[in-house]
């Protein structure tokens, strides 16, 4: 097995599958790799349900394309494996960042299991085109220096010692993913630790035409979504670095010395 990593694409033509991150939706969030390479691209594999199908507008005519929405775990494994040992190197494009909630693990077992080389190549996820949407330093000096990235428990369970409550605990900055139906089970878990008043926010459909931001407090949040009529394709945002007030951090402090300045009084 020769899993590919950190090799330089440019100079590697062995066949392989390639898991590339395709970002939030606006094709201008496409890292310049992922776009050459879909512009040289053999085959495409997409996850159809969140991929904006603009990212890959500019592949050769040639290229075979598919959508892996309708597809189970085997059949869209035997789809790349088929055509890597015919040759051919496969795109497998997946929403914002592959690393998060993008199921390639299970895909990279059956690659190994059929010898099948690969490449991981970052995206622009989601949580991060939503935070600059709400214009916000996620970690606020004086208030965290921690985001906690999660889900509430669905049909995919979250080990028990990772509860909502037990990471609220934290205070930290939250992003849940994949929650967007459950506000107001997110909001409930949140209140018991951080107070009422808290911010927080959801981002709908990041860098999409229809995206939309909702700011409320933990509180109130739950009634603004259901009233949205939004259940889906969104991020809950928590934590006071949304309220945007917060110290100044020391890397930019006149006084502060680092190995590229000197601080001064
Ligand atoms: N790998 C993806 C996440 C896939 S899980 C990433 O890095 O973004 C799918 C979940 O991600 C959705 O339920 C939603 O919570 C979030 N999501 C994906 N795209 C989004 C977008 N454009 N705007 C807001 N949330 C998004």
């Amino acid at each position: 097995m020769t899993a590919i990593t950190h090799s330089p694409t440019s100079t590697n033509n062995q066949p392989r599958v390639i898991f590339a991150g395709a970002g939030p939706g606006d094709p201008e969030l496409l890292p310049l790799k992922t776009h050459r390479l879909i512009t040289q691209a053999q085959a495409i594999l997409y996850a159809g349900s969140l991929v904006n199908p603009a990212v890959f507008e500019h592949c050769p005519p040639t290229a075979e394309v598919a959508d892996s929405a309708s597809m189970d775990l085997k059949t869209l494994c035997d789809w790349m494996i088929t055509r890597v040992q015919a040759g051919k190197t496969v795109l497998r494009l997946h929403t914002g960042d592959p690393s998060l909630y993008g199921a390639i693990a299970e895909q990279i077992r059956h690659l190994k299991a059929a010898n099948v080389a690969y490449e991981v190549i970052p995206g622009i996820s989601s949580f991060l085109a939503g935070a600059a949407l709400l214009g916000t330093e996620l970690t606020l000096p004086g208030f965290t220096q921690t985001v906690i990235l999660t889900r509430m428990s669905g049909r995919t369970p979250v080990p028990e010692k990772e509860a909502l409550e037990k990471l609220a605990a934290h205070q930290a900055t939250l992003v849940l993913f994949l929650s967007t139906g459950m506000v107001d089970k997110v909001a409930e878990a949140c209140l018991t630790a951080y107070p009422p008043e808290t911010p927080a926010a959801l981002v709908y459909r990041a860098g999409w035409p229809d995206q939309q931001v909702i700011r409320g407090t933990l509180t109130t949040l739950p009634h603004q979504v259901k009233k949205a009529g939004i259940n889906r394709t969104a991020l809950i945002y928590i934590g006071h670095c949304l309220q945007g007030e917060g110290d100044d951090s020391l890397l930019y402090h006149a006084a502060f010395s680092h190995g590229y300045r000197e601080g001064h009084q």
